[in-house]
């Protein structure tokens, strides 16, 4: 449904409680004249949840299970909360808060394949999308793409580097003219590390990025570069660009989010501060421009913006997740699942920093081959399959 100007977007936040989603509700506190928030979805964090509650309160809480429900409601009676508030945790409970017909926006902010789901039903109902969930679109690009045009939902990058793809592109779709896409990369903590030096680092290490302030998974993807794999298959999603039209490019200070590159050979690229508000503030107010709250870029104050070629033999997730995205297919859906299970055992300390491309190549050698799943049953069948894999992986390589 289409909103004229001046009238309140009611907005679904799926992963509140996770970095983006805390991100999102900073900049909707901003315009309390723009946006209502619907419903919030958190999977434990209950007492960030419960404080969420009563700063935006929100129809409808969707936690993990009933245990969590019991606490949420002790928290908020703990906080005085007396708004009335539907709490829920069943299967279709985050399907519902998406899809409800009062709701104009979902934020999908849930980290890994657990968001495909919702972020499905918000397609399907043709909301407008906020994509951070780059893992829905990299294990199911087509279904995603066939569901947004059943629903007629639109969808808008929040990843910083598509964001800025997308503020590059007059209209945010690619015409003919447009010769290459450019992924700016920071590098990571471990951009100057040697192979060996990777092979020591600790989860607390990885977890540190320089730039950017995010979830554990997504530091740990920026740490090996599997984020830039992913980002490439996104952008391919997003944009319908074959491999051939994007390049990554690293780039450390993170100010130039991403590049367009036109046949006449104009470049244009998008800066900012390295703030997720500004994408979300951008997706949000789409067409139109709202504060977000970041300050001003002070290009003087940095004095130097420096780029270079990304080394595929110190990054192999790079390069695997190219051959997925060159391969197609069951490939980048095999590789988001075996990476998912890699990053969980590097963070919880069973394999080390070096073993996770390791884990990756191996279960993309043994199952990346095929046609993509037709469906979400068969995309999530393969996922499971490709889990499976990675954790018997895991196992041998420890022994
Ligand atoms: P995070 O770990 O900080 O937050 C994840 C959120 O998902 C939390 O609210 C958590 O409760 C929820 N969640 C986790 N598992 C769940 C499950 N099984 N069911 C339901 N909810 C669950 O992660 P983040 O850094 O906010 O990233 C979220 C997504 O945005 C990721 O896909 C990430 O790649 C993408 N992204 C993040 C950033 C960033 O700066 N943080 C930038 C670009 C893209
Ligand atoms: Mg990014």
């Amino acid at each position: 449904m289409t909103r004229t100007a001046g009238e309140v977007q009611w907005i679904t936040v799926l992963g509140a409680t996770g970095s983006i989603g805390r991100s999102t509700l900073e900049v909707v506190a901003l315009h309390p004249e723009r946006y209502r928030v619907f419903a919030l979805t958190g999977h434990r964090q209950v007492d960030l949840l419960a404080r969420q509650c009563v700063r935006f309160t929100p129809l409808k809480v969707v936690v993990a299970d009933l245990a969590a429900v019991t606490q949420l409601r002790d928290a908020l009676a703990g906080l005085g909360y007396d708004q009335e508030i539907e709490i829920s945790c069943d299967r279709q409970a985050l399907e519902r808060a998406v899809a409800d017909p009062r709701v104009d926006t979902v934020m999908a902010a849930i980290v890994g394949a657990a968001g495909l789901e919702p972020t499905l039903a918000a397609a399907r109902a043709g909301k407008k999308i906020l994509l951070a969930n780059k893992e829905a679109l990299v294990m199911a690009g087509e279904v995603f793409g066939a569901a947004c045009s059943a629903g007629k939902a639109s969808v808008l990058p929040i990843d910083s580097e598509h964001n800025a793809v997308f503020q590059c592109l007059p209209g945010g779709s690619v015409t003919p003219g447009v010769r290459r896409i450019l992924l700016t990369a920071s590098g990571g903590p471990f951009l100057r590390l040697t192979r060996a030096q990777m092979a020591e680092v600790t989860p607390e290490q990885a977890c540190a990025h320089p730039n950017w302030s995010m979830g554990r998974k997504i530091s740990v993807d920026s740490a090996t570069m599997m984020n830039k794999g992913l980002e490439l298959i996104e952008a391919h999603y997003l944009f319908g660009v074959s491999a051939s039209a994007l390049e990554v490019l690293v780039h450390p200070q993170s100010i130039v989010h991403s590049l367009v590159e036109y046949d006449d050979g104009s470049v244009l690229a998008q800066l900012g501060n390295p703030d997720m508000r500004t994408p979300i503030a951008h997706a949000l107010a789409y067409p139109q421009r709202i504060a977000s709250g970041v300050e001003s870029l002070s290009l003087a104050r940095i004095g130097t913006l420096s780029f270079e070629d990304p080394d595929l033999e110190r990054f192999p997730c790079l390069g695997l997740a190219l051959a997925a995205l060159t391969a197609g297919g069951r490939a980048p859906c095999v590789l988001n699942a075996a990476n998912e299970i890699a990053v969980a055992e590097f963070l919880s300390g069973r394999i080390g920093f070096a073993a996770i491309d390791a884990v990756n190549a191996d279960v993309l050698a043994r199952l990346g081959q095929g046609k993509a799943g037709a469906n979400v049953g068969a995309v999530l069948e393969l996922d499971a399959e490709a889990r499976a894999l990675a954790v018997q992986m895991v196992r041998e390589r420890r022994g």
